[in-house]
């Protein structure tokens, strides 16, 4: 890493631990919610009673975490309006069943990422033998089973708008996930990106411990698709966002957010698509 990089790097990092079960917030009505190294997001604007949208449910049972969390900054007892998921991959929908015993809400997604919430579609294993070290070696132990949640499962609108969230506007970010959506606000170019991009390197399980920042493209071992997913990165850059939230690393702001983001859409073949061999191994 450059000095200049590391520089911005500290620039902009928000305060942080490495302890699973932190949350940052990030203008009023945003809350990035980690757990176990995977993001879920609250919008609304915290208050005993306030209404408000859960972005993803993370890994497996985490679900009483998600709702402890949730609990202290919008009061027990106030389920969220609905549930939005940016894609289905374990790590984004684990807490989910779990929710939904307590919670009688419904959960949207992209048509495409539906047949996997809905049992009709298991996603490919992942690729362990992708460059990236221990997390893609790991990853042959993540479930990638279909989960089903019933008529819970609902289609985001086609009209791009997204339900609960006023101002915002779904879009879709294939590659990743054939269904994999964003989430963006254009009144403040606020972000939520899910697994399209990413704040922390993925492949390298000291930074995903660590939790650095750096912009990085997709989780190598569960990306089947690098054109779209590369095409996703470039649409993303575009929107020019002042801060995101993503599903692994801290939140991003500002001109390092933009110039990082722009950097991968240039770039994205030498930074985000694999090159077995090339690092395998190597580290740390
Ligand atoms: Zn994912
Ligand atoms: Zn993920």
């Amino acid at each position: 890493m450059d000095m200049e990089r590391s520089s911005s790097t500290e620039r902009f990092q928000p305060v942080t631990s490495v302890n699973s079960g932190d949350g940052i917030p990030l203008g009023e009505d945003l809350y990035s919610y980690t757990n176990q190294v995977v993001n879920v997001i609250f919008y609304g604007k915290p208050g005993i009673g306030n209404e408000w949208v859960l972005i993803d449910a993370g890994m497996p049972k985490s679900g009483g975490k998600i709702m402890e969390a949730a609990g202290a900054r919008f009061g027990d007892n106030n389920p969220p309006k609905a549930i939005i998921l940016t894609h289905a991959h374990f790590d984004h929908i684990g807490g989910l069943i779990d929710l939904l015993e307590i919670w009688d809400v419904p959960v949207y997604a992209h048509q495409l990422e539906l047949p996997y919430i809905t049992g009709k579609r298991d996603y490919p294993d992942p690729d362990v033998t992708v460059e990236g070290g221990l997390v893609a070696k790991m990853s042959k132990m993540f479930p990638h089973e279909a989960i089903d949640i019933g008529s819970r499962a609902r289609e985001l609108p086609s009209d791009g708008t997204v339900p609960h969230m006023t101002g915002w506007r779904w879009i879709h970010t294939p590659g990743h996930t054939e269904g994999h959506v964003s989430l963006f606000r254009e009144s403040d170019g606020s972000l939520i990106a899910g697994d399209a991009f990413v704040t922390v390197k993925q492949d390298s399980l000291y930074k995903v411990m660590t939790q650095e920042l750096e912009v990085s493209g997709p989780p190598v071992y569960l990306t089947p698709d690098w054109e779209s997913a590369e095409q996703s990165v470039k649409t993303l850059a575009q929107l020019q966002p002042q801060a995101a939230i993503t599903g692994h690393g801290v939140p991003a702001t500002g001109e390092y957010l933009q110039n990082e983001l722009a950097a991968l859409a240039e770039h994205f073949r030498e930074k985000a698509v694999p090159d077995h061999g090339k690092f395998v191994d190597g580290e740390k």
